[in-house]
């Protein structure tokens, strides 16, 4: 696949501004416009760019304005914001600048500096797209992390929150595995937490669906809009998953090979509360499962 072309929205109130602009820019870049201050914040939204070049005076909404939301909201508030203006005076960059633009250009535009500096401008924001992905992975299982677990799950609450929709979680343990990395060795444990991620990672299909590294060999999942009884379904469908991997254990009284136990929860978030306890109960069950006899797993609505 041909690696995406990155897209910048120009906003100017004036069409020969952004044909100005676009016509210096189109080779490399994916183009489109807005003339005016709010449906520029409507199309970074639905149709999120790489840059945004802001003219400051535009009828309505000026150009510090919509980059102040554009800043403030945190949907958009990482896509830089360069702005284009006839208005170099000193106060005019800094009052843009304070704004939280990134860089300004002044009319009248030279071409091959417009070009450098969006180019720049651009490579550093990819650059940082990858180290904010990067910064969700968990490094040994390549899934994502506590710290990626912890954002979902704050913005997943509050939406189930909205919606009245029930919200569950899976915790999962590895049963018996301080015997596995006693016996086996610490580089085999790290290649079977690796296996175990891989083949819990793979039964989750749903969009909204989390599966995560919770920390040494506890994984957990969020199941969004799942009820008890499909997170039950899904708690036994991620155990059967690690029976069936079949992963040699030397001496597990659970069974011959590596297994999990899991405990659910389901709740439907009450807005204002934590989500804390919704983890909490999901341990709670997980230490139920456990005392049973691991290799299963319990759960239940609090
Ligand atoms: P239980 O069935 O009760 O969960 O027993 P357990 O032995 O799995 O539980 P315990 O919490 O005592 O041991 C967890 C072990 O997991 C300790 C450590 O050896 C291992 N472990 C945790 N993180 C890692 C890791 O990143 N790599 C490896 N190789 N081992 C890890
Ligand atoms: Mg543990
Ligand atoms: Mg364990």
């Amino acid at each position: 696949m041909a690696p995406t072309r990155p897209a910048i929205l120009v906003v100017d109130d004036v069409p020969s501004n952004v044909q100005v602009l676009s016509r210096i820019l189109k080779d490399e870049y994916d183009i489109y416009f807005a003339t005016d201050g709010s449906r520029a914040l409507e199309l970074v939204e639905s149709r999120v760019p790489d840059l945004v070049l802001l003219d400051i005076m535009m009828p309505g909404m000026d150009g510090y304005e919509v980059c102040r939301r554009i800043k403030t909201n945190p949907a958009t508030r990482d896509i830089p914001v360069i702005f284009v203006s006839a208005r170099g005076e000193v106060e005019d960059e800094t009052r843009g600048l304070e704004a939280g633009a990134i860089d300004f250009i002044t009319k009248p535009m030279s071409p091959p500096i417009v070009k450098a500096r969006v180019r720049n401008h651009i490579l550093l924001k990819r650059q940082a797209d990858t180290l904010r992905q990067l910064s969700f992975l968990d490094g040994l299982t390549g899934i994502a992390n506590r710290r990626r677990f912890d954002e979902v799950l704050e913005s997943e609450w509050r939406r189930c929150a909205r919606s009245r929709a029930p919200l569950s979680a899976i915790m999962i343990d590895v049963d018996h595995f301080k015997t596995f990395n006693d016996l086996c060795g610490h580089h085999a444990g790290d290649v079977c937490l690796r296996a175990i991620a891989r083949t819990l990672a793979g039964q989750v299909h749903r969009p909204g669906d989390l599966m995560a590294r919770y920390g040494g060999e506890e994984f957990v999942c969020l199941l969004p809009e799942t009820d008890a009884e499909g997170a039950a379904r899904v708690a036994e469908a991620l155990r059967a998953a690690v029976e069936a991997a079949a992963i040699p254990h030397p001496d597990s009284p659970a069974a011959p090979c590596v297994t999990v136990s899991l405990g659910h929860a389901t709740l439907v978030p009450e807005p204002g509360r934590s989500p804390g306890r919704l983890l909490a109960l999901a341990d709670e069950y997980l230490y139920a499962a456990k005392k049973a006899g691991r290799n299963r797993s319990a759960g239940g609505t609090g």
